[in-house]
């Protein structure tokens, strides 16, 4: 990778960490927990954690007997005998169903008849494409679990409850999966302005720098660490993260992996008969959102990792980062 000298220069004065960086910058402040100084900072840039998100209860789990009990002293609007019932409609929507508020007295075609779905419906720009809110958050939970389709259909066979079409789990997987992108982006942005601010905070110089030119490329003191989604350096999914020592805050991120179902499946398809070789390199060249970005061992993940964030550091982050990690011969290559 090609440098400017004055890159350079930034590069090993940030290597050289300890000496040259002013004693602000290589203290953390004290009397706080990095929790403490990310809530601090994350509410200056007007972070929300996904907490305090659900800080008014809007959900609740609750057996149909209960609601029964709720409503045993209520007439009916349309005969006044007080045998109201609430039964659950057989026709569900994934986890959203359809509560039926019936009267045993004049039910029939006549009767009193009211009937509520369990979940608002999301706003959507595109008609016919309206999803109920439950159902995406039941798709968000599996992604916060770490899990997918399968979990799902156990929580709705624990509870004793219908679960969500295959389909209309994959449809909205989609949708989820671009709004955690797109969140985890922001995020990003957002943190690493907190981390240029808290610099120029503890350091004058750097201060009248970023006045002069707020890009200004600057050094911070970080840290990296790789980790998987299961031990024993068998998974096929790594993450690298990198994290401003002076706050605590996620610089960036890099996801590998070295599987992609699609492939797989598809390959499977190939050696099988099921399509020619033909029809598989033409829908190879389509396949352009290949989940498989990485190609080694499991192990290898991590440098490879440091490799591709530090590549970008300057370029992408106007921040130049660095790290005593078992990836840095990864990065001094560059
Ligand atoms: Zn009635
Ligand atoms: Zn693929």
């Amino acid at each position: 990778m090609q440098r400017s000298r004055k890159q350079k220069q930034q590069l090993r004065f940030a290597r050289c960490g300890k000496g040259k960086q002013s004693d602000g910058l290589a203290e953390k402040p004290s009397g706080s927990s990095t929790s403490d100084r990310k809530l601090s900072l994350g509410n200056q840039g007007g972070f929300n954690d996904s907490a305090t998100d659900c800080a008014t209860q809007q959900w609740l789990i609750i057996h149909v007997a209960r609601l029964n009990e709720l409503i045993s002293d209520l007439v009916c609007p349309n005969c006044a005998a007080s045998d109201l019932f609430i039964n659950i409609d057989p026709v569900n929507h994934g986890f959203c169903s359809s509560l039926l508020l019936e009267c045993s007295t004049c039910k029939g075609e006549s009767g009193y008849r009211r009937s509520v779905y369990t979940s608002t419906r999301l706003q959507s720009q595109t008609r016919g494409d309206v999803a109920f809110d439950v159902n995406v958050r039941m798709v968000l939970l599996a992604h916060e679990l770490g899990m997918g389709y399968a979990a799902l259909r156990e929580v709705s066979k624990v509870l004793g409850i219908p679960s969500l079409h295959l389909k209309t789990y994959q449809r909205h997987d989609k949708r989820v999966t671009v709004a955690e992108i797109e969140r985890g982006l922001e995020s990003l942005h957002k943190a690493r302005e907190q981390i240029r601010q808290a610099y120029s905070d503890v350091d004058p110089e750097l201060a009248e720098l970023l006045r002069e030119d707020a890009d200004a490329v600057i050094n911070i003191g970080v840290s990296f660490d790789g980790t998987w989604k299961k031990r024993g350096f068998t998974s096929h999914y790594g993450i690298g993260v990198c994290i401003d020592i002076l706050t605590g805050l996620v610089i960036d991120f890099e996801v590998l992996s070295s599987y992609c179902h699609a492939c797989v499946l598809k390959q499977s398809a190939k050696i099988e008969g099921k399509i020619t070789v033909e029809e598989f390199n033409s829908w190879r060249e389509t396949h352009t959102d290949c989940a498989k970005n990485f190609t080694g061992s499991s192990k290898a993940m991590e440098q490879q990792a440091a490799k591709r964030i530090w590549a970008r550091s300057v370029s992408r982050h106007q921040l130049l980062s660095d790290g005593d990690s078992s990836a840095f011969k990864e990065v001094l290559s560059l």
